[in-house]
């Protein structure tokens, strides 16, 4: 039997991970779901952190205790602030991480954080009472109470995937999409509407002239997302940056 929850987040993406972590550092019995556990944290596409915007955001959550900068520092393979030549406010932290290693760290992070439970199952709808959600419902069949619901489902709800002129369901590529929620949501009221996303083709190293290609060097002087001191982290966990 499942307690009941003061915060169930359904989804363990980015956001999912961050929600999970905040509610729980916070002293709220929290429930991660997911869809798949071996996917905590995955980085869809670009194994980048940062730039323009998403680096000011990364920073602000680091300020307010969370761990999408340290996992980023500690799983770097090449930093840059990008528009140095520009002003300070203009500044942008940009990382390259190792995948492998940034998803790993998430985990071992989020496994470290006291109040937080995981299971691994597809939600399918949400538990109303009142016109309030007080829970989910999963594919198994569970019912999950909580006095709060947190819905980071990415690009899985209704998920299409368009490949060339093929069209077919999926999250991401190889996963499969969530459905009953976003019907769930209409029949409530709520609008619901696509968002396009869009990735380049991944082409074999193998195959490439690097000699025809401009090297970009990372920074010498690393400044990192986090304010806390992830260098000897990094040391800590022998993950070399830069
Ligand atoms: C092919 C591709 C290319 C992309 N390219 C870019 C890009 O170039 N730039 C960019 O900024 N963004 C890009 N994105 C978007 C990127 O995925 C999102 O910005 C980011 O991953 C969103 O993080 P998230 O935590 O919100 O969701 P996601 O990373 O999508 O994670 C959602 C999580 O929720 C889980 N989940 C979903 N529904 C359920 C459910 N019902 N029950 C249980 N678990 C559930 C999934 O398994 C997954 O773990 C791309 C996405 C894809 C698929």
């Amino acid at each position: 039997m499942f307690p009941e929850y003061d915060v169930i987040v359904v989804g363990a993406g980015h956001a999912g991970c961050e929600a999970a972590a905040a509610a729980a550092n916070m002293g709220s019995k929290t429930l991660l779901v997911t869809m798949n556990m071996q996917t905590i944290a995955q980085m869809s596409c670009n194994p980048a952190m940062g730039g323009i915007a998403k680096g000011q955001i990364v920073r602000e959550i680091d300020a307010m205790g969370g761990y999408s900068g340290i996992i980023t520092d500690l799983s770097m393979i090449q930093f840059r602030m990008l528009n140095r030549s520009k002003g300070p406010a203009m500044w942008s932290p940009r990382a390259q991480s190792d995948r492998m290693v940034f998803a790993t760290k998430w985990r071992e992070m989020l496994e470290q954080t006291p109040n937080l439970d995981f299971y691994q199952d597809m939600v399918k709808g949400l538990l109303i009472k009142d016109n309030r959600a007080c829970g989910i419902i999963t594919g198994l069949g569970h019912e999950i109470k909580a006095k709060a619901v947190v819905l980071t489902n990415g690009t899985f709800l209704n998920g299409i995937i368009h490949i060339g002129e093929k069209q077919f369901g999926g999250g991401r590529v190889a996963e499969k999409a969530a459905t009953g929620i976003t019907e769930q949501l209409v029949a409530l009221g709520f609008d619901s509407d696509r968002l396009k996303t869009g990735t380049p083709p991944r082409v074999d190293g193998r195959s490439l002239d690097y000699s025809k290609m401009e090297v970009q060097e990372g920074d010498d002087d690393i400044v990192g997302f986090s304010f806390s001191d992830t260098k000897k982290l990094r040391q800590k966990s022998n993950v070399a940056a830069g």
